[in-house]
């Protein structure tokens, strides 16, 4: 396993979801893998546009970022990275560009884990030049309680064996919070409380997110943004 400082690199996590909304779940996660893998840092990427998913389906690019902003303020080893969302002109946002991005930012010096949910990396052989992307980063792949490990290992392990060789999974019990549970309370007037970071509940109460509700209070967005949102 690849570990803090072998090789004398760092080791950085790249957290990535669409975090529509981010939530506790997410949290425990990125915090558990930090602690447990030895990095030095966990960098939050919000997806752009997600390939596997209608735009007009997914918040708005600045309401997940500013809402993972405001989730991870208090934790001085977790960032906040733009790169997907600022590739706002791209028609999808694939992950090898963004691991491509930060293998060059940090020179080719870094371990680089990327962590997301184990139903995602299930499809990760369909994934834009995944080869690449297996051979410059290791996969962190969170499992809700119950989920079977034997999923990954016979889609993944089938076609591919030896990427099975650079997949962890670990098994986070908070993550049986999920995105679509919140929005679903969200839109049926439920409570969120504890769910999600206080700042964040208020965040999506403002905006009116997933609820026809009418917002309290719009948090201005870029021309940018509202294009897409009109979109
Ligand atoms: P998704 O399909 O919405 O989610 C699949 C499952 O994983 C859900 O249960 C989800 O729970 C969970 N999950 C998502 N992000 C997580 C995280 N960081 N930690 C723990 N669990 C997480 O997945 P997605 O958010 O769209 O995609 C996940 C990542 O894979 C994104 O960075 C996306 O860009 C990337 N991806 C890349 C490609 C490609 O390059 N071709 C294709 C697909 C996905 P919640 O709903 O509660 O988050």
């Amino acid at each position: 396993m690849l570990h803090a400082n072998s090789e004398e690199k760092q080791s950085i996590g790249l957290m990535g979801g669409t975090f529509d909304p981010i939530h506790l779940g997410h949290l425990v996660t990125a915090e558990e893998v930090r602690i447990k893998f030895g990095l030095d840092k966990v960098i939050f990427v919000p997806s752009g546009h997600p390939p596997h998913k209608e735009a007009k389906d997914v918040s708005a690019p600045e309401h997940r970022y500013l809402m993972t902003v405001l989730a991870t303020i208090t934790n001085p080893y977790f960032n906040v990275s733009r790169v997907e969302v600022d590739r706002m002109q791209a028609e999808r946002t694939y992950t090898i560009e963004t691991i491509r991005f930060f293998h060059q930012y940090y020179e080719g010096k870094a371990n680089l884990f990327f962590i997301t949910g184990a139903d995602a990396i299930l499809e990760i052989l369909s994934w834009k030049d995944y080869q690449e992307l297996l051979s410059i980063c290791s996969f962190i792949a969170a499992t809700r309680p119950g989920y079977s490990l034997s999923k990954l290992e016979e889609t993944i392990g089938e076609v591919c064996p030896e990427a099975l060789c650079n997949i962890y999974v670990v098994e986070i019990p908070a993550m049986a919070i999920s995105s679509t549970f919140i929005r679903n309370r969200v839109s049926e007037g439920k409570s969120i409380k504890y769910l999600t970071p206080e700042a964040v509940t208020q965040y999506i109460l403002k905006n009116g997110l997933y609820s026809d509700a009418k917002p309290q209070y719009k948090t201005p967005l870029s021309s940018d943004t509202k294009n897409r949102i009109l979109k």
